[in-house]
């Protein structure tokens, strides 16, 4: 595989009826974060475009990165972002509860990084094994007795695993189906590995929060899919599976936790499932109409910034952003801001002293505000305002302004 390709058909149901959404431009891989030895590194831009399949309903990006450029060097551990690990603990207690489990039995997780989540559920008396295309997070999270195989989940890593511990009574998926390109492969792995009283359960991004709550920076290379009900639902019935129950959660602005079986398998559809179909179909996300509203949002949402920025910027005004993160380089490409922010201030060590992919905006520690006086800081960490708000309480009481961009374009001061 060449650096990227565009696919031309659904990644789901493999219609070409595919109808463009949101351009966002050439944009690099958003966590691609360099030193400053690393300046001559070449960093791709590669075409970022969202598009929606008018036959099944799926939005997605159409350019596919060769995931061994994404994901060999790959360094986010799940430790590192605010109150995830509690997540998985709490996630581990409703496997327990709601699957119901033999002690002992298999839990595979796919993507399971550190094994936040394989932790919680060996603790609970399961068998445990992770797969994770990142080979340093898989030896760390071995070497704390978590086994971890450095591998990427398909059909034939599913065989060898069943060839060397049976099947698996639990496969687990989280924030890993919407980051790969060949979804048949995963399900052809899962329908091979998992046992016939067993469930699959995934945690994804959920498409509807994305739109409803115009998150553009969510749409990043690493996300190829936002799903949403109706069209998974098609999608595992083709593959002899059923969704059995789908739970709305918070994380990652607004997600979703779905639980899949073998076809006819004993466990009931909930009304969860037809609920959240029925609200799909009443809001109308079986066609285009919301995510034409979702587009126009997008580009007002820039137009102001960069009108806000640009202006600012004529005044002689000193205007840095905050976030440096995947979402932060997706939005500051979608906006074009290479040239209106002097900088980036972040509290994350391994960002700190880093500078953003390809357009090398330096990333401060968030001390050096004072030091720097910026008159304004454009968060682009938006999720987090109340938490930096608050921690800065000193910038803004000594004339510091934050500009908000999402939800609405708005100015905090004193
Ligand atoms: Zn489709």
């Amino acid at each position: 595989m060449s650096e990227f390709f565009k696919r031309d058909d659904c990644r789901l149901c493999k219609s070409k009826n595919l109808k463009l959404v949101v351009d966002m431009g050439a944009v690099p891989l958003g966590d691609d974060f360099v030193t400053k030895e690393q300046f001559d590194r070449p960093q791709g831009e590669y075409p970022l475009e969202i598009n929606f399949c008018e036959d099944c309903g799926l939005l997605q990006s159409t350019t596919v990165i060769d995931p061994d450029i994404i994901y060999s060097n790959y360094l986010y551990e799940t430790s590192s972002s605010l109150g995830l690990m509690q997540h998985f603990e709490d996630y581990a207690a409703y496997l327990m509860d709601k699957i119901n489990p033999p002690q002992g039995a298999l839990t595979v997780d796919i993507g399971s990084n550190i094994g936040a989540l394989l932790k919680g559920l060996k603790a609970h008396g399961m068998n445990v094994l992770g797969i994770d295309p990142a080979k340093a997070l898989a030896e760390k999270a071995t070497k704390n007795g978590l086994e971890t195989w450095a591998a990427f989940f398909n059909r034939e890593m599913a065989e060898k695993i069943r060839d060397e511990k049976g099947a698996a009574t639990i496969i687990t998926a989280n924030n890993v189906m919407a980051n790969i390109d060949d979804l048949t492969d995963i399900m052809e792995g899962i329908t091979t590995l998992l046992a016939d009283d067993g469930v699959f359960v995934f945690e994804t991004g959920y498409m509807m929060d994305t739109v409803q709550n115009v998150v553009i920076d969510n749409l990043t290379h690493e996300h190829l899919c936002y799903f949403s009900v109706l069209p998974l639902q098609k999608f595992f019935e083709a593959h002899g599976l059923e969704l059995i129950d789908i739970k709305r959660i918070p994380t990652k602005g607004g997600s979703i936790r779905g639980t899949v079986q073998r076809k006819g398998g004993g466990r009931p559809v909930t009304t969860n499932v037809t609920g959240l179909a029925t609200l799909e179909r009443e809001l109308g996300f079986e066609g285009m109409a919301p995510f034409t509203v979702f587009a126009k949002l997008c580009e007002q949402m820039k137009s102001e910034i960069r009108e806000l920025l640009t202006d600012l910027k004529a005044q002689g005004k000193k205007v840095g952003a905050y976030g440096a993160s995947i979402g932060a380089t997706s939005l500051i490409y979608y906006m074009g801001l290479g040239d209106l922010i002097d900088c980036l201030y972040d509290d994350n060590p391994v960002k700190i002293g880093m500078y953003s992919p390809v357009q090398h905006i330096p990333v401060h520690d968030s001390a050096m505000i004072y030091e720097h006086r910026p008159d304004y800081v454009l968060n682009l960490a938006w999720r987090y305002a109340g938490p930096i708000y608050r921690r800065h309480q000193k910038y803004i009481e000594e004339g510091g302004r934050f500009i908000s961009c999402l939800p609405t374009v708005s100015i905090f001061s004193k």
